[in-house]
């Protein structure tokens, strides 16, 4: 049978379209289940990703007569800039996510599918799901961020997994501590310095907040507790194929950053690309390091909206979206935040931040009601950068305001502040000061649950 024999349609302006492999069909439940009944002739706005660019959208527009139904792949929205921690052992995944669902509980105009988008069909107007169902839309928003690239060698995620998601972050935690747990099982004195010598490639933010803390956990955290090595003798190496590290910030953050890390005992190796990454090392220059852990921070590349709409592209896969975040040809599409590749007024791309994405998920919230009440005239985003953070361990971190630049204590405090100030809810900022306080005071990290099975691949 045609799949256009079996969609329906429901009555009003654009609602949802479902087809006959549809769950809720075959559950005999085909009867608008997820219909705001309230607003059902009203605009409908289909919201694609409850990251930081779509979640602020859709708080941005309230109190305006639409329905919005925002589809996520995840049941939860995700906090990345404390990711790290998860997958060093600070941190337990539920302090860092939160169901999707819950966040936008109060919103009764709000419906929330757990559904993975794999199209998008323009001329119809419709959001494709991977079940074979549709969701028509009026007006869409996609705002479905970005992964971790690996410049064409994909072969490599099998042994240098990136750190984007929550199983990311728990299969590096895995990854780590299983290191040290066959170190201390290994005779052989070359293997078992293969187990102790952990390889970060990407000097930016996330590299070097992994390095830092690797290296703390294994001379802090982890030591006297093993008996067959000193887990202080672990080689912590990060690669950075640039000149400097944290390359987004003035230089001489960068060198107090090196510095900071070298403090730390990690080994800071500038100015080479890795060419090869495999179960034995990596290579970078005329080096071979055998390490039995690598972990990649190196390079994004966005999601497949732009496959999806059939639009153009910068080189990591962004859409180019004119000024106002439309794309060419469509001035109902929008594309926010890591997905989208928009110009600032001095010609540099706006960057791959998370206040960037909020900033555009409020740029085109205020863009729709504008046009609600009748104005259409195009509205240009414009992105306000507010600085650069990143922290090197439990006592260090770089900020980089521009006007100002931060280092040391004042820098972490600061740092620490932003970050609880920017969680989700009371009881996740208590209890990740809790942890962090713990962890200040005493050294121990209590996430160190090893979880996964053995036959991961990342
Ligand atoms: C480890 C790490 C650390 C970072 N640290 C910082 C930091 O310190 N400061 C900072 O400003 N920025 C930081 N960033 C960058 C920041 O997190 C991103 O810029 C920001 O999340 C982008 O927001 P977004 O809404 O575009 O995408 P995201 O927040 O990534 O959200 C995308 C959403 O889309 C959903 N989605 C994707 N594909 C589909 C699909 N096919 N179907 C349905 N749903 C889908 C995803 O599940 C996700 O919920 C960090 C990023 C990482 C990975």
């Amino acid at each position: 049978m045609c799949i256009h024999d079996i969609e329906r349609r429901l009555p009003g302006s654009r609602g949802i379209v479902a087809v006959h492999k549809s769950p809720y069909i075959e559950a005999g439940e085909f009867t608008r289940p997820w219909v705001n009944e309230m607003n059902e002739a009203s605009h409908h706005v289909v919201v694609v990703g409850a990251g930081f660019g779509g979640l602020e959208f859709t708080r941005a527009l309230s109190g305006v007569p639409v329905r919005i139904t925002m589809i996520d792949k995840r049941n939860h929205h995700l906090f990345q800039p404390l990711l790290y921690q998860v997958a060093t052992t600070a941190l337990a995944t539920s302090e860092v996510a939160w169901p999707i669902r819950h966040l936008l509980r109060k919103r009764k105009d709000v419906t929330t599918l757990l559904a993975n988008v794999n199209g998008v069909d323009r001329a119809g107007r419709r959001v494709l799901l991977d079940d074979g169902s549709a969701v028509a839309y009026d007006t869409l928003v996609l705002a479905t961020g970005a992964r971790h690239a690996y410049f064409g060698h994909d072969e490599w995620e099998p042994f240098a997994p990136g750190l984007k998601t929550l199983e990311d972050a728990t299969t590096i935690r895995r990854r780590i501590l299983m290191a040290f747990e066959q170190a201390e099982r290994e005779t052989d004195p070359e293997k078992r310095k293969a187990f102790l010598t952990l390889a970060i490639v990407g000097g930016g933010p996330t590299g070097v907040e992994l390095a830092g803390t690797i290296a703390e956990l294994a001379r802090d955290t982890l030591r006297g507790e093993f008996r067959n090595i000193d887990t202080r003798q672990t080689r912590v190496v990060l690669i950075e194929a640039g000149d400097r590290i944290l390359a987004n910030f003035a230089p001489e953050l960068s060198d107090y950053a090196r510095k900071a890390l070298e403090r730390l005992g990690v080994e800071v190796e500038l100015g080479h690309a890795v060419t090869r990454c495999d179960a034995e090392g990596v290579v970078f220059g005329d080096t071979v390091l055998p390490a039995r852990t690598i972990l990649w921070a190196a390079g994004v590349a966005a999601s497949p909206a732009a496959e999806w709409l059939g639009a153009a592209a910068d080189r990591a896969g962004r859409v180019l979206v004119e000024p106002d975040l439309t794309v060419p040809g469509s001035p109902e599409i929008f594309v926010i935040g890591d997905a989208a590749h928009v110009l600032r007024p001095d010609g540099k791309p706006v960057p791959g931040v998370a206040p960037a994405a909020k900033q555009a998920g409020w740029h085109v919230a205020a863009t729709i009601k504008a046009r609600l009440a009748g104005d259409t005239s195009p509205r240009p985003f414009r992105y306000k950068h507010d600085g650069d953070l990143a922290t090197i361990g439990k006592r260090a971190a770089a900020i980089d305001f521009g006007w100002i630049k931060l280092t040391g204590w004042p820098a972490w405090w600061l740092w620490g502040i932003a970050h609880i100030y920017f969680l989700i809810g009371f009881r996740n900022r208590l209890a990740v000061s809790l942890s962090w306080l713990w962890i200040y005071v005493t050294g121990q990290r209590s996430a160190r649950l090893i979880t996964q099975g053995d036959n991961d691949k990342g």
